[in-house]
């Protein structure tokens, strides 16, 4: 059993707990930190995709990016193309993201990632006290009986109970095959709904050769990896898609529409980095890590531990409404999911398209994405919603 006492620990070594890490480390901060992961090791576990105009650190190391992508409604509809301009849409192994980081600590000397370190209790600083003056009172206890006090804890554990209006559940497997048109990503493939909502085959080429083939499921029920994996191979076949050989596999079952999470503490997906109707967080994550890694380097005389947490914008009002609309009608609606989708896809120009995507609709968008879907199930919706709204609710 050692005992270390350290300015922050961050539980969780995942793409939350690294990225503020390695921002940390970016900017020079002073502060000894400790991240405790439970994993021994790194896996290949994850690709991470995401949208960018940019190039950046990120960027440079995707494994691939494509500059134009499609959707597919049912199996044999024409796909529908979007051209990115001067956006692309980048692939990253997790695998290269954690190597990375893991070389930029190791000239950050007080900036300790512990592997091997499952944490099993955690109390807590005052979130009312003031950050700066805050005496070093938080303990994380691991498995292991060590015990790290510090002034701060963020923890990135992923929740234990997710409570949300939808889940993401999906398998992918990485295969050797041959693949046509290599400049094409395809987001949102064989589009279908039925009783338990939508679900897609997502498709990436990752070279002639290579291939990710991803199946997709929107729907109230989390669905095990296990059947998920079935469903993947079921479609594969189905489709067509023959390999020689299998590479790597992924699963992942995300919240969609998440409820709010009071805990200040909480960070990465426990603390909602995930945009709702979506499921993705990469960039949502990197840009909360330069937020919070700047703040907790540079407070504010008068700052208390809530506002360094807290100093990270949230997404626009608006966004956060409209993806609860969507979402809250999808599930009253599971049905006719993949016409919204189809809707969505068609009707929306590629900068609208890839506006909502990234974070950035602007008011016109807003107008081309309301009149791309059916009305009544919307407005039916949003009566439904106000109905039943709490005095104390937000927006919907
Ligand atoms: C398979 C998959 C693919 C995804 N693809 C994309 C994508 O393409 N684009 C995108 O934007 N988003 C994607 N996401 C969503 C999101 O970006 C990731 O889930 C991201 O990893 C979330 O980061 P996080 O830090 O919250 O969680 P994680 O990265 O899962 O990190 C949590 C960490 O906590 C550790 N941990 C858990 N319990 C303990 C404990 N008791 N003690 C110590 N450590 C503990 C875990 O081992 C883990 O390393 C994907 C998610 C998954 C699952």
């Amino acid at each position: 059993m050692t005992h270390h006492i350290c300015d922050l620990v961050i539980i969780g070594g995942g793409c939350a707990g690294l990225s503020l890490a390695n921002q940390l480390a970016q900017q020079s901060s002073a502060l000894s930190v400790h991240i405790l992961e439970a994993r021994s090791h790194y896996t290949n576990d994850k690709t991470w995709c995401f949208w960018s105009n940019i190039e950046n650190e990120w960027t440079a190391l995707a494994k691939q990016r494509w500059n134009q992508w499609s959707f597919q409604y049912g199996d044999h509809d024409t796909p529908i193309i979007h051209h990115g301009g001067d956006w692309y849409y980048y692939c990253l192994d997790a695998k290269s993201v954690y190597q990375t980081i893991q070389q930029n600590l190791l000239h950050a000397y007080q900036i300790k990632l512990q592997m091997n370190q499952t944490v099993a209790t955690v109390v807590h600083a005052d979130p009312t006290d003031n950050y700066q003056q805050a005496a070093q009172s938080a303990t994380v206890t691991t498995t292991s009986g060590d015990i790290y006090t510090a002034k701060l804890v963020i923890d990135t554990r992923p929740p234990k109970k997710m409570q949300s209006t939808l889940y993401q559940s999906f398998f992918g497997i990485e295969c050797k095959t041959q693949v046509a048109h290599e400049n094409t990503a395809a987001l949102m493939h064989n589009l279908q709904a039925d009783e338990y909502g939508t679900r897609f085959n997502y498709i990436l080429p990752i070279s002639p050769n290579r291939v990710l083939f991803e199946h997709t499921r929107f729907s109230t029920l989390a669905i095990d990896k296990a059947s998920m994996e079935a469903a993947c191979q079921h479609e594969m076949e189905r489709v067509g898609l023959e390999y020689s050989a299998i590479f790597r596999k992924e699963y992942g079952c995300l919240p969609m529409g998440q409820e709010k999470n009071d805990d200040p503490f909480a960070a990465g997906i426990a603390g909602g980095a995930l945009r709702n109707a979506s499921g993705y967080g990469f960039l949502r994550i990197q840009q909360w890590a330069q937020q919070i890694a700047r703040q907790l380097a540079q407070p504010q005389a008068t700052m208390t531990i809530t506002d360094v947490l807290a100093s990270c914008p949230d997404e626009h009002p608006w966004l956060t409404w409209m993806d609860k609309l969507f979402l809250n009608t999808i599930k009253a609606n599971p049905e006719q999911s993949a016409y919204y989708f189809h809707r969505l896809t068609k009707h929306l120009n590629s900068g609208q398209f890839l506006r909502l995507m990234t974070d950035k609709p602007c008011n016109t968008d807003l107008i081309a994405i309301m009149y791309a879907l059916p009305k009544w199930p919307f407005l039916k919706q949003l009566l439904s919603s106000s109905r039943n709204r709490q005095p104390q609710d937000a927006l919907v």
